[in-house]
């Protein structure tokens, strides 16, 4: 059988693509290497912004709602901060995922779950794909495998991504989760140079990670222990502790190509300010599949439109994202007394999470100081000392010249 799409990867990114792509009438097959429930290094905090991006709620698999945060500095001097509306909903992957390709099957997409896909050919009229000594043809390939992906280099759309990385873990306290925790996350300042620390309560266990550069990849287990006893946990009593690769997205890096096209992690939109990935892979999704069913139907004679949504919607946002990062990370100290003491700081940050506020916005609001938060951002990015703590410390092109770029 000829499929008009077939997503490599079962993620959020993957099955939103095949569940929209399915409800539009096409024929879709979903390959994941994994058996679905599958877990998945993630801290599973699923923003009301990305939530925002789809048709169902997420009740049936949100553990907890926070409405509040507790923020600290190097797990010291917390307070706390709270809105009346929720800002996050705590999820675990293996959980969320499932019920997110659940969703694709009944839109009428089929799924062949422990199918690794070792090799995707973009011909000029079709796609062949081979996964587990099957060779499958189809139109459109959608690679939605994620950070490594391996199939964007064989369709010949792997671009330059800078690479953070995150290492998480979890604790489950004997009296449950305590009770300080049941309506608000932590949010971890100063350890992690350019990124920061997190604890999310979940039904019967707190999840707690720190997120950073490639740099601070050797220091992040010590970091982690380090927040743990911050938060009032022993250590040792941290399980499942595993970390992976977030990758952001760099300016100019290829999107689509011929019938191939990325989305998620697989295309680095991961938030450079948040770190959250789930949003971006929703987003690109839902984006992804209209333009896919045009290209299914012979209106289109490749999918690089897809291109040119992405960089009218998303670039802008994620270029202020990156430059909120930069300014952010400068000093985390004045961040921390910011959102104490200066209540729009807060407010800002709230309403991000909850979509209620554009990054691209912000850099409106601030009209003609705007060239000055350039600067700002170009002098963090070009001097080494500063940049190693709010940059990925491997590329010191000033923003300016990367702004047609992005
Ligand atoms: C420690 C950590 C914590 C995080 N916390 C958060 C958070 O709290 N909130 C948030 O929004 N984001 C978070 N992120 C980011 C988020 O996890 C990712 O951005 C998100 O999972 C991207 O979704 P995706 O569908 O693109 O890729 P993935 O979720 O990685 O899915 C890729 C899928 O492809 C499959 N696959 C891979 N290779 C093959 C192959 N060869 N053949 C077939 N299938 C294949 C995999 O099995 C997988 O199912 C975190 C990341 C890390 C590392």
């Amino acid at each position: 059988m000829r499929y008009d799409v077939i997503v490599v990867g079962a993620g959020p990114a993957g099955s939103t693509t095949a569940r929209e792509c399915a409800r539009r009438g096409l024929s879709v097959l979903v390959l994941d290497k994994a058996e679905f429930p599958r877990d998945k290094p993630c801290g599973g905090g699923v923003t009301v912004k990305a939530a925002g991006q789809l048709p169902f709620d997420l009740g049936p698999v949100t553990e907890r709602v926070v409405t509040g945060v507790r923020f600290s500095l190097r797990g010291a001097q917390p307070f706390r901060r709270a809105t009346d509306a929720p800002l996050v909903y705590l999820t675990q992957r293996r959980r969320l995922d499932a019920f997110l390709l659940e969703q694709a099957r009944v839109a009428g997409a089929m799924i062949r779950e422990g199918t690794p896909v070792r090799e995707v050919l973009a011909e000029p009229s079709r796609v062949v794909v081979r996964a587990a000594g099957e060779t499958f043809v189809a139109r459109a390939v959608v690679v939605a495998d994620g950070a490594n992906s391996r199939s964007a280099r064989q369709v010949g759309l792997a671009g330059q991504r800078w690479m953070t990385v995150a290492l998480e873990g979890n604790v489950s306290p004997a009296t449950g989760v305590p009770e300080e925790w049941h309506d608000a996350f932590g949010f971890d300042l100063g350890w992690v140079p350019g990124g920061y620390g997190w604890l999310f309560p979940k039904g019967n266990h707190v999840n707690i990670g720190v997120w950073g550069w490639t740099h601070t990849g050797p220091h992040l287990r010590a970091y982690l222990r380090a927040l743990t006893a911050a938060y009032g946990f022993d250590p040792a009593a941290l399980w499942g502790v595993r970390g992976h690769h977030l990758p952001l997205r760099q300016p100019g890096a290829p999107l689509a190509r011929g019938g191939a096209l990325l989305v998620g992690d697989a295309a680095g939109f991961v938030d450079p300010f948040t770190g959250e990935g789930i949003g971006g892979a929703l987003w690109s999704g839902r984006v992804a599949a209209p333009v896919l069913a045009a290209y299914a139907a012979g209106d289109l004679d490749d999918l690089t439109p897809y291109t040119e949504i992405v960089r009218w919607e998303v670039l802008p946002e994620l270029r202020v994202a990156h430059q909120c990062a930069e300014l952010f990370h400068l000093s985390p100290r004045l961040q921390v007394a910011l959102m104490r003491h200066w209540r729009p700081w807060w407010r800002l940050f709230a309403r991000l999470a909850r979509g209620e506020q554009h990054y691209s916005e912000i850099r409106r609001v601030l009209g003609p100081l705007a060239p000055a938060v350039d600067l700002a951002c170009d002098f963090a990015r070009v001097t080494p000392l500063v940049h190693r703590y709010a940059g990925p410390a491997t590329d010191l092109t000033p923003r300016r010249l990367l702004r047609a770029g992005i």
